[in-house]
């Protein structure tokens, strides 16, 4: 079916939300039943960190800290992901655009590419929640960001640097607020209802 067809539910989007919020779980769910590509930014640093590449040397650093990857690099990266031709009937960006600046570059790629964003989907959830599963995830994943300091440090980054990206897309009519709290099934449910035409 065409993304022109008036009862298709859209499929050029972004989720965004506080690091431990859910985003890459439901992320790939939504993806999976789109048929669209999930492109989490965070994930293509940890493939390149742990192959060691040059792009996966200067972002461990920056990760590592609870720190933004430079806007340059990380626009660079998505601006070749989202041309690669999986993405030309639609994407899921999870984790991108993390700032002002990169908005500013998405809005440019997608400019170039003809494609407008339909639809921001903002995972909410309470920061005390958030800080207790990543707590928990760093015990069983052992992902090396997931420290006590580093989540704290991450969080504030997000409110400074990300947070403020929820009222660029709320200008622009297309923001969809959802409960990031409830259980995996209904937060999957509710995004499914957010994404309806
Ligand atoms: P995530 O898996 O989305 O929580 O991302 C993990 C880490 O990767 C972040 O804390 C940043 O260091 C880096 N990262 C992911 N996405 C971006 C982005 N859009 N801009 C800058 N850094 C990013």
């Amino acid at each position: 079916m065409s993304s022109t067809t008036p009862t298709a539910p859209a499929r050029r989007l972004l989720i965004v939300g506080p690091p431990g919020a859910g985003k890459g779980t439901q992320a790939a769910r939504i993806a999976e039943e789109l048929a669209i590509p999930a492109i989490s930014t965070g994930d293509i640093f940890r493939d390149n960190v742990s192959q060691e590449t040059e792009l996966g040397v200067l972002a461990k650093s920056y990760m590592d800290a609870g720190e933004y990857v430079p806007d340059s690099v990380t626009n660079d990266m998505v601006r070749s992901r989202l041309a690669e031709p999986d993405a030309a009937e639609g994407f899921l960006l999870d984790g991108y655009p993390r700032t002002l600046d990169q908005v500013e570059a998405l809005d440019g790629m997608l400019a170039e590419l003809g494609t407008p964003l339909d639809r921001v989907l903002l995972l909410e959830a309470d920061t005390d929640t958030v800080v207790e599963r990543l707590l928990a995830r760093g015990r069983e994943s052992g992902r090396s960001d997931d420290t006590a300091e580093t989540i704290r440090h991450r969080q504030n980054v997000y409110a400074e640097q990300t947070a403020p990206l929820v009222e660029v897309y709320e200008s622009r009519g297309i923001l969809r607020r959802v409960d990031g709290m409830a259980s995996i099934e209904d937060v999957t449910a509710a995004l499914r209802e957010a994404l309806a035409p």
